[in-house]
């Protein structure tokens, strides 16, 4: 994945793609179910695995079934990734974009920010 001067470069624009991802996919859940948290986060515990296979290449049958953004055709998921950049993670960024994930999409962070509330942590 990460090779050569653009190491973090790429890292930092994977990460602001991490979450805008987070965020559309919250608004739409957010609109789709006209803020029922309740649903809301049970949803959401699907796109977790969800995003995490769509951004390890993995974008298909789970996007089309639980994403709210992408369509599961893999051209969506283009949308939220760095510009001809092949993402090849390891085990370790799976576990950081977990890490990331969790942070704005888990119930208790649906909780702690009380919804839409960004926060800056990821
Ligand atoms: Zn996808």
């Amino acid at each position: 994945m990460l090779k050569g001067h653009s190491k973090t470069n790429i890292r930092n624009r994977f990460a602001l793609s991490v979450k805008a991802r987070c965020m559309a996919e919250l608004k739409a859940a957010h609109n789709k179910y006209q803020g029922d948290i309740k649903v809301l986060k049970k949803a959401m515990v699907d796109v977790i695995s969800t995003i995490i296979l769509c951004f390890n290449g993995y974008c298909g049958t789970s996007c089309a079934k639980y994403s709210y953004v992408c369509a599961g055709t893999n051209r969506q998921a283009k949308n939220f990734m760095p510009n001809n950049v092949k993402v090849r993670m390891v085990d370790s960024d799976q576990q950081v974009l977990q890490k990331c994930l969790e942070m704005v999409l888990s119930p208790a962070a649906l909780d702690a920010t009380k919804l839409l509330t960004t926060t800056q942590k990821c």
